[in-house]
């Protein structure tokens, strides 16, 4: 693929943009010679402003959201993808969040322009847990987790119940709930549906992942083992 091409499918800028950045010559190779838009240069050995180029297509990254942001491209409130460089929401194929969050809950939030992947990580079928740890406004009961284990509970307005979900206890207040599936508001639905109220909800782990040290706000790549052993 031409330089210009591949550069503004990454997002780097338009196509107009990226031909103004090959003749400053800030694209370069890894030792620093200028590369025009005809060169042969593999992906890997690319510079833009002397740093690495983010991935072609298959990438996945992770970030710690905050709450009061909005997992959608056009909103009128503050949107996910204005805490990651602006090319990340110019790439082609678009770069997806895979599943959602509220704009209320914080936490683990995965981005990915492989809709095959994105498709097989929400998927049911494929077992990847969610795991949220859950602020409730009353004491919690005791009887939560049995009715939550059962799969047998159906929330308003929908046929099919949900689930068998796991939930520990953490304290009078705190829970950690385990899903395999990602439906509409669902922890917050969940408590509604036996009584209590949710008034704070992180999810922590997708899967073996988890946000490590990662600051609220802040993002980085996956790498490819973590990529793949999320499934
Ligand atoms: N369940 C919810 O209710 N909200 C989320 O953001 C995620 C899961």
């Amino acid at each position: 693929m031409r330089l210009i091409k591949l550069l503004s499918n990454l997002g780097y800028g338009s196509r107009k943009e990226v031909q103004k950045y090959i003749r400053m010559g800030i694209v370069t190779d890894a030792e620093g010679t200028v590369l025009k838009d005809d060169a042969r240069t593999a992906h890997e050995d690319i510079r833009f402003n002397e740093r690495r180029l983010d991935p072609a297509h298959g990438v996945v990254l992770m970030l710690n959201k905050p709450t009061g942001y909005v997992c959608s491209l056009k909103d009128t409130g503050k949107l996910v993808y204005e805490l990651l460089p602006s090319r990340f929401a110019e790439r082609k194929p678009v770069l997806s969040t895979v599943g959602r969050l509220d704009a209320a809950t914080s936490g683990l939030l995965l981005f990915t322009d492989d809709g095959d992947y994105l498709h097989r990580i929400i998927s049911p079928k494929n077992h990847v847990a969610k795991i949220y740890e859950v602020t409730l406004a009353r004491p919690l009961e005791g009887h939560e987790a049995a009715i939550f284990a059962s799969g047998e509970l159906i929330l308003d307005s929908e046929k099919t119940p949900l689930k068998p979900a796991q939930m520990e206890q953490t304290g009078e207040k705190t829970a950690r709930l385990t899903l395999y599936e990602g439906r509409y508001h669902q922890v917050r639905r969940m408590f509604a549906a036996v009584g209590n109220h949710v008034e704070a909800l992180h999810r922590a782990q997708m899967g073996d992942l988890t946000l490590g040290g990662l600051e609220p706000g802040k993002w980085r790549l996956l790498t490819a083992d973590e990529r793949d052993g999320l499934l």
